[in-house]
């Protein structure tokens, strides 16, 4: 039903309503306050005052500067008289009348016997409704129009429920018309929560209904079946420079049955950083390359991109596999196009620049995209594409924490990698402020003498490459300085050219450059072990995932590693750094502090839009509707009006 049919409403209004996304009826009436105001009567002492009382004088108006206006007056209240105070409300000026009783909503100063108000409304407190629900809104619409709107239409609309009743019955859940009534026009705080409720576990239950039936679905992809002994994995795994953890070699063997399996894989492997996720994807890689495919591995960054073709093409050097790096400032790029297309190079490595068209693959069997969550869906979609069904990794540090990870990638399969290679150290952390950088300076002298190498992440002082790059090179003559020049100091930054970064690169990784001065672009995946400190400068503007990520860095071996964080702020989260090294606890706890609006990568992909619900608050109703979903597809032929949902409105 179309906008226009409610009494009063214009196209202007439309226009505007529109502009929240609100275009039908429907759309109106499933737009939700994102919060409520509670009218209870206070006194005067509290943080946000609400109380009522009659108007004693009329109010003096005064125009201050630009569009701004004061208002003053006074009120009786039960016990005093006391001033107003209100900014902005001139209009409101006739009808504060004397003799009349209004409610005040703001805050008092005792000094000045003075309320200085928020807000004022017409009648006491116990005339005016209770729970007052607020929407987001735009300029020219405001809060309480829409909801005047809503309520024009919201009785005569027809509500049907989603949930099945059985679950309705269940959780004791009210009807969704009564859902939705209550949310637009509450009458007390327990019905109120009941109706969010509905509302919340509906969205959650569609989800997990569509994710469910996805996993469910995706078991009968036939893919290509890869013959492979496992003997020539083994072999492979036991020349490998090391002995794989007992992780690594589950995960292996996980990756071996799905390569090995007419279905295709689609797994993620999840470990934190530095637990070795690199060779598990490379033996993947060997596994497919032994079934006569070619594969593709995507990274985010060049640096990566360049990391990983260094270390593949030292893994394979005793046999002959042909691999290439592609990314976007690659020379005789035409011959290379032309080599993948006739199946002459077997692994191609790169960047995002593998999606693009002219990139054609003879027989790919394998895509892997390391750092998944920095690639949107559609860019991981967009490579598997240049193959028949082929299998798919992907690799992640975890920013997630595996029980989200399980529920909210219903559709892959999930393979952790918890234990560190043996050895490793973990890595000693420490959180300073800028004036203590002698002592910082005199800790990273300790390591320099040791014959190891640092890392030093520069301060961002806003979000400009510009200012980030003086950063960058005053740092540089204040380790010079302090330093003597005795050790070498490089900088690595976005704005050089690959050929630039490489050199510097090169330079760090063969010990010419001790120190290290970067921005962020060193964040994923740089592997040097010598390398055993890390700086930080500002640490409080990262996320503890991402300091985490950064402090992976280091402790790459059986040498003590040091991470030390400057900051000024945020003492007490970034403590947090200080007491573990358990990347699931520390992306747990950056969970609990940032909420799921961090869940990078699943934002983005639109695939979790929700209006009330949040995975992380309503963990729990999560869990229930994943549950309860799973049963209704067990039964869905009962369910026809469900079946129809699930699939008119497939996730991409
Ligand atoms: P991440 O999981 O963060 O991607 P990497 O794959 O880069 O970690 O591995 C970190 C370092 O550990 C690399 O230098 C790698 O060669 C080394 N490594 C990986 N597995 C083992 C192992 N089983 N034993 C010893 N070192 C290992
Ligand atoms: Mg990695």
């Amino acid at each position: 039903m179309e906008l226009n049919i409610i009494k009063g409403i214009g196209d202007k209004t439309i226009t505007l309503l529109n502009k929240l996304n609100i275009y039908t009826i429907d759309d109106l009436v499933n737009y939700y306050p994102f919060r409520y105001e509670i009218l209870e009567k206070t006194d005067l002492n509290s943080d946000r005052v609400v109380i009522d009382g009659v108007v004693e004088t009329n109010p003096v108006f005064i125009r201050l500067r630009g569009k701004l206006d004061k208002m003053s007056f006074r009120i009786r209240l039960d016990d005093r008289i006391c001033n107003v105070v209100i900014f902005n409300r001139g209009f409101l000026r006739n009808n504060i009348k004397i003799n009349t009783t209004i409610t005040i909503i703001g805050k008092y100063d005792i000094k000045h016997n003075t309320i200085t108000a928020s807000d004022i409304k017409f009648g006491s407190i116990s005339s005016l409704p209770k729970i007052t629900p607020v929407y987001h809104t735009v300029s020219k619409i405001t809060s309480k129009q829409i909801n005047n709107y809503i309520l024009k239409v919201i009785d005569d609309i027809k509500v049907t429920d989603i949930i099945p009743s059985i679950l309705l019955d269940k959780y004791k859940l009210i009807p969704k018309s009564e859902a939705i009534r209550e949310i637009h026009r509450p009458d007390d705080m327990h019905l109120l929560k009941n109706a969010i409720n509905h509302i919340k576990y509906e969205e959650l239950f569609l989800f997990m209904l569509k994710m469910n039936e996805l996993k469910r679905n995706r078991v009968k992809v036939i893919g290509i079946k890869k013959d492979v002994d496992k003997n020539n994995v083994l072999e492979f795994i036991n020349n490998l420079p090391f002995k794989l953890t007992n992780d690594q070699l589950k995960v292996v063997d996980e990756i071996y049955n799905d390569l090995t399996s007419n279905i295709v894989m689609n797994r993620l492997v999840q470990g934190d950083v530095g637990s070795g996720k690199t060779i598990v994807s490379f033996i993947a890689i060997y596994i497919n390359y032994l079934a006569g495919y070619q594969s593709a591995l995507m990274a985010p960054t060049e640096l990566l991109a360049y990391q990983h073709y260094l270390n593949i093409k030292n893994i394979f050097k005793d046999y002959n596999i042909k691999v290439e790096l592609l990314t976007g400032k690659t020379k005789n790029k035409k011959k290379l196009l032309e080599d993948l297309k006739n199946n002459k190079i077997d692994v191609l490595i790169g960047t995002h620049a593998l999606i693009e068209d002219s990139v054609v693959f003879n027989n790919l069997g394998l895509v892997i995209t390391d750092e998944q969550h920095r690639f949107g869906v559609n860019q991981r979609s967009n490579l598997k594409n240049k193959g028949t069904n082929p299998d798919i990794l992907y690799m992640s540090a975890t920013p997630i924490p595996r029980t989200y990870a399980l529920t909210i990638y219903g559709d892959m399969d999930v393979s952790s990698i918890k234990t560190m290679p043996s050895g490793r150290v973990p890595v000693k952390t420490y959180l300073k402020k800028n004036s203590e950088i002698k002592e910082v300076l005199t800790m990273m002298y300790e390591e320099l003498k040791n014959k190891h190498q640092i890392y030093v992440i520069a301060p961002l002082i806003e979000e400009s490459d510009k200012i980030d790059l003086e950063n960058v090179y005053e740092l540089e003559e204040k380790f010079n300085k302090a330093f003597k020049e005795i050790y070498k100091v490089g900088v690595l930054h976005g704005k050089m050219t690959k050929d630039e970064k490489d050199n510097v690169m090169e330079s760090f990784k063969n010990n010419d450059i001790q120190i290290l001065i970067s921005t962020t672009v060193i964040e994923v995946g740089i592997d040097i072990p010598n390398a055993t400190m890390m700086v930080i400068f500002d640490s409080y503007r990262f996320g503890l995932s991402q300091l985490h990520q950064l402090r992976g860095r280091v402790g790459r071996n059986s040498l003590q590693s040091y991470c030390i964080l400057i900051s000024d702020y945020e003492k007490e989260r970034l403590d947090i750094l200080t007491l573990t090294t358990d990347g699931f606890k520390i992306s747990e706890e950056d969970f609990r502090l940032r909420g799921s609006g961090d869940l990078f990568g699943i934002r983005q992909s639109g695939d979790m839009s929700f209006r009330l619900a949040d995975i992380k608050k309503d963990y729990n109703i999560l869990i229930k509707a994943k549950e309860d979903a799973n049963y209704i597809l067990d039964n869905i032929d009962n369910y026809p009006y469900l079946n129809k949902l699930i699939n008119d409105n497939h996730l991409s």
